[in-house]
């Protein structure tokens, strides 16, 4: 079992998990993922847009970018106590996780003091915090840390190799970055990628190769689903063909078997069948509510029904943690 967590995969070994059967790709994952976690437990997280549009990035799948007419409005920063009552509503609603997102390249003095205070008050409510505001300096992610945030969310999107063609306002590096300065802060790391942005098979593999290697891994690794958002430079891109990304949360599942890993944006787009796939590979998270900052999501109603036709129930937040049930034994 020590075996199972490496750091040392090799983009080569990647490949040859993503070229298995798949059938033996998917028993591989549902193996691992039940030796660590209870395979019946989905983690619930809430995400909030605290600070909508107006991005000064290019990420190209983004409709927060104020380079692309994509109908998205610019806001300002949600007050305190506007934040408090989503966070209300989403801990009524069984969320354990509240995630906040700004869009932002980076946060400035006065906004970390502001997001401070919102970690500080939903942390009162008794739910983990997430956030993400972009880059952060290693000052920044201490007084975030010392606020009470748990979580800070920073994707590396995918492969250095084909990065460059999604993003040029940042690099690779810098994610890398504010990834060890989280991490250097004590703030657990979310970090993940998307799929279908026309990246090839080399390039998801690449991706989960540069997490795999993080060490140590991302506590919560979202694989999302590009959505293709009108006014966007991928907007034309044909749909991503659901099994590959079944197949890239079973590779996640196996090459970071302790992670939870997050079925993340693009959940709209997948059927109830491909979403069941999804969770045998071994996701065990989802964001529930009706938006992913700006794009769609399934309806909590829908969300709730597919739980229960699954059999699947909410995860408690000290599982999500690494706590107990990981590495006892579910049967196989
Ligand atoms: S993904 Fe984040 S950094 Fe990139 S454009 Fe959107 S809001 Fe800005």
């Amino acid at each position: 079992m020590a075996g199972d967590i490496r750091h040392d995969w090799t983009r080569a070994e990647v490949r040859a998990l993503f070229a298995l059967p798949f059938g033996e790709l998917m028993f591989r994952a549902l193996s691992l993922h039940r030796r660590y976690f209870d395979p019946h437990e989905v983690q619930i997280s809430t995400l909030l847009s605290i600070k909508t549009g107006g991005c000064p990035e290019d990420c190209a799948y983004c409709p927060q970018s104020a380079r692309y007419d994509t109908g998205v409005k610019a806001e300002k920063l949600m007050s305190l106590g506007a934040v408090l009552d989503e966070a209300k509503a989403a801990k009524a609603s069984g969320a354990s996780r509240f995630c906040m997102g700004a869009a932002w390249r980076e946060p400035k003095e006065r906004d970390v003091e502001a997001v401070c205070a919102m970690v500080g008050g939903v942390k009162a409510l008794g739910l983990e915090t997430c956030a993400t505001l972009g880059m952060l300096t290693d000052d920044q992610a201490r007084r975030l840390k010392a606020s009470g945030l748990d979580f800070y969310n920073h994707n590396l999107d995918t492969s250095p190799e084909f990065y460059g063609e999604i993003i040029s306002t940042r690099t690779y590096r810098e994610r890398l970055d504010t990834l060890a300065h989280v991490r250097a802060a004590g703030i657990a790391v979310c970090c993940g990628g998307i799929v279908g942005m026309g990246e090839g098979e080399d390039d998801r593999a690449g991706l989960i190769a540069t997490l795999a290697a993080l060490d140590p891994h991302p506590e919560s690794v979202p694989i999302n689903a590009l959505v293709r958002v009108a006014g966007t430079p991928l907007a034309a891109l044909p749909a991503l063909d659901a099994l590959d990304f079944v197949r890239t949360i079973a590779v996640a599942r196996i090459t970071m078997p302790k992670s939870v890993v997050r079925l993340s944006a693009g959940r709209e787009e997948l059927s109830d069948e491909a979403q069941a796939l999804c969770f045998l590979a071994g996701a065990n998270s989802i964001f529930y509510g009706p938006k992913l900052l700006t794009t769609p999501n399934p309806a909590a109603d829908h969300d709730r029904a597919l739980m229960t036709r699954l059999g699947l129930k909410a995860m408690p937040a000290e599982h999500a943690r690494g706590e107990a049930p990981q590495e006892t034994s579910f049967p196989v």
